[in-house]
């Protein structure tokens, strides 16, 4: 555990100045921003006549959210569903038609709001959720902080337009985080489009549909026309039903920020999809490093809400700050401790922004991957032609074996994207670029993420690499 000599000083409630000088007459010419290992900095501390408490993550983190019990009061909970696709394939014109087919909420006056997520009744009359957020940037925003929302991709692929790069984006990442997919060809109402196409083009990228013998779902729909809305709605419960979706309403509940934004009229305003337990108006909670009492629950029609069960989006009031999308939030029993749990979040987070260079290098993560059992190395590669692309991912491939393999993420041709990077963090991958750079967003975010790009323009020097890499993760003893 580190903590920064600025950190340090705010906690004994003196100047880092003072701290800095305290620490050179012990010798140690730091600055502000050095970082101290817990034991030195625990001697200062005692030198300067304080106490020390050392607070370890697991005594404030412990017992926030509680693993679930045998007897767990297991009841079906409704899926959770994220549309993804390639730009103008209409993943908001379905997330708009799909929201209308709802008749309860067609004849409360069709006032909706934008809440970032919304729920409504499908065909059978159980409830389906949907993100509000179409586009993967906030799937995967979302996974790579460890946010496990969604249960079922649907990814939408324009009939007229066919499989495009953002296509195979969406079902790469729904497949790295493991999510089942199911595809909807939109736009069937267009003159003379072929479905077909689309599913032999689907094909080449090993996604095999149902009407192709394979298994994943495919709906056709069109968005514009409200044409099988019904048989897409059907699909998903089909696909929910097999996931036996189950949550425990009885419990303290938990789940996950959606969206959150400062309201100037009503301060911090949250929208959070309830994964456990039923979140009520007068809660304590923590959200993220953020806390506060619920004085409010909204639903996405606007409505006052008591509680909210398991699958429920919720917009809430009442938090002191504004927490970011991907944040957990957890029910608490008193203000002290939620005060406790979020300023001791606070410091992390602070503590983590300082420690900015911190990040996903190919020698951290073979350090990270020594105690794991299977050894595999993730991988973005973008390229700047298809043939290279193709003999880099063949030349990689033969080189895993029965102990270490290259894991693939993602490839592609172009310029390294931010949404490559986002990729690339969440499995805390690199990102390889073979004869093209990352753009001006990827390497923001990269830089936030800690993400490793690596660029090459001789296929050698890059397989020499990564055959480096993966040698160094094979067990010392084999
Ligand atoms: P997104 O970028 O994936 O969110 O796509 P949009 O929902 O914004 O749709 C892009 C364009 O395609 C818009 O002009 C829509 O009106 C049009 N569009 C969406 N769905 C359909 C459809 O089913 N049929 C036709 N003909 N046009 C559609």
């Amino acid at each position: 555990d580190l903590i920064t000599v600025q950190e340090l000083a705010q906690r004994m409630a003196m100047r880092s100045t003072d701290l800095i000088r305290e620490l050179m007459k012990q010798g140690q010419m730091v600055q502000a921003n050095a970082t101290l290992d817990a034991d030195t900095a625990q001697l200062i501390v005692e030198d300067l006549g304080h106490s020390v408490k050392r607070v370890s993550e697991s005594d404030v983190e412990e017992g926030l959210i509680d693993k679930p019990s045998a007897d767990a009061n297991l009841v079906p909970r409704p899926p959770v569903v994220t549309i993804m696709g390639h730009v103008d394939h209409g993943k908001t014109s379905l997330l708009d038609a799909l929201r209308q087919t709802d008749v309860v909420a067609g004849e409360a006056g069709g006032i909706t709001q934008h809440i970032g997520a919304y729920q409504i009744k499908g065909p059978n009359g159980d409830p389906i959720t949907f993100l509000d957020t179409p586009g993967h940037a906030a799937f995967t925003a979302m996974r790579a902080r460890g946010a496990n929302v969604t249960d079922i991709v649907v990814i939408v692929v324009a009939a007229d337009d066919g499989v495009m790069p953002q296509t195979i984006e969406s079902i790469n990442h729904a497949r790295a985080a493991g999510v089942p997919i199911i595809v909807a060809i939109n736009k069937i109402d267009k003159p003379g489009v072929d479905s077909t196409r689309v599913k032999t083009d689907l094909l080449q990228h090993e996604v095999q549909v149902e009407s192709m013998g394979g298994e994943i779902q495919d709906i056709e729909v069109s968005a514009l026309k409200r044409l099988n809305l019904d048989g897409l709605l059907e699909a998903i419960q089909l696909q929910a039903e097999l996931l036996e979706l189950k949550a425990d309403d009885k419990r303290q509940s938990f789940g996950t920020v959606v969206e959150a934004k400062l309201d100037k009229g009503r301060g911090p305003v949250t929208t959070l999809l309830v994964q456990e337990g039923e979140l009520q108006r007068g809660d304590i909670v923590v959200v993220g490093a953020e806390w506060g009492k619920v004085r409010a629950l909204l639903n996405d029609q606007g409505d006052q809400v008591k509680v909210a069960g398991p699958s429920l989006p919720v917009e809430i009031l009442g938090l002191n700050g504004v927490p970011e999308p991907g944040d957990q939030f957890a029910v608490v029993a008193h203000e002290a401790r939620a005060r406790e749990v979020a300023e001791y979040r606070q410091r992390k987070k602070r503590e983590k922004a300082n420690a900015a260079t911190a990040g996903t290098s190919l020698e951290q993560m073979m350090a990270q991957l020594q105690d794991a059992e299977i050894k595999d190395l993730p991988i973005v590669i973008k390229g700047d032609v298809q043939g290279s692309v193709e003999a880099i991912v063949g030349a990689l491939q033969k080189m895993s074996n029965s102990e270490v393999r290259v894991r693939i993420l993602h490839t592609g041709v172009g310029a390294i994207s931010e949404s490559d990077v986002i990729l690339a963090e969440a499995s805390q991958a690199p990102v390889i670029g073979f004869n093209v750079r990352a753009n001006k967003q990827a390497r923001d975010e990269a830089q936030r993420s800690g993400t490793e790009i690596r660029y090459y323009s001789v296929i050698y020097d890059l397989i020499d690499d990564i055959k480096g890499t993966l040698t160094g993760m094979l067990d010392p003893e084999l």
